[in-house]
């Protein structure tokens, strides 16, 4: 989704209500920072919010996606294109996260098994060395493709300035973590910061922060 335009036209349409962006932030009880931020599409609003900020704007919320004004016409078919973008990313962002833990379960318990193999029967000395580079190269490839996977699962947020980004693979193996943070630059703002885990590269609602 194009949240540019999207920004542009929340912006269009709130001057065309005649509001300024702290009486649109008011009416919203949010914070005038907040609708900034959207109309320099930097973000968009949540899901919470959508309904009540087309009402205001006097739009739909699938004009408000498509940021512009639809003819009945094209009006079904960007309806459907839309609501299945929402709900897509979100989706597949959390099937792939899922799907590299279960590829790198396995690779580590066979991996595991042989080692315990080599240490524990008697072999020959090249039998061990062979089982222990079987078993290296098992966990390295399950842990390549869970990481693959991982990267594919969704967007990070910088600490320092807000945006959502996805990082290139590189930056993301190189960066120290934790469950939920990653260190990475942040390709708007340029900082470097401890960058939060976000399933989508759009706004949340506030259970979900
Ligand atoms: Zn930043």
């Amino acid at each position: 989704m194009e949240q540019q335009k999207t920004g542009k036209f929340i912006a269009e349409m709130r001057k065309e209500q005649g509001l300024t962006q702290r009486e649109l932030a008011e009416k919203l009880m949010i914070s005038d920072k907040t609708v900034s931020k959207w109309e320099c599409g930097n973000g968009l609003p949540e899901i919470s919010l959508m309904l009540p900020l087309c009402e205001i704007l006097k739009i739909s919320v699938n004009e408000l996606l498509t940021g512009k004004r639809l003819q009945s016409s094209e009006y079904k078919k960007n309806a459907e294109d839309n609501l299945m973008k929402l709900i897509n990313e979100k989706e597949h962002a959390k099937r792939s996260l899922w799907l590299g833990i279960i590829a790198f379960i396995p690779a580590f318990l066979a991996g595991i098994t042989l080692i315990m193999i080599a240490g524990y029967f008697d072999l020959e000395v090249w039998q061990r060395i062979v089982l222990i580079v079987i078993a290296v190269l098992t966990i390295a490839a399950g842990l390549t493709v869970a990481v693959v996977l991982e990267v594919h699962s969704g967007a990070f947020e910088c600490a320092n300035c807000g945006k959502r980004f996805m990082p290139k693979m590189g930056a993301y193996l190189a960066g120290l973590h934790t469950a939920t943070r990653r260190y990475l630059k942040c390709p708007y703002c340029g900082q470097s910061s401890m960058c939060i885990r976000r399933f989508s590269l759009h706004e949340e609602t506030e259970e979900e922060k």
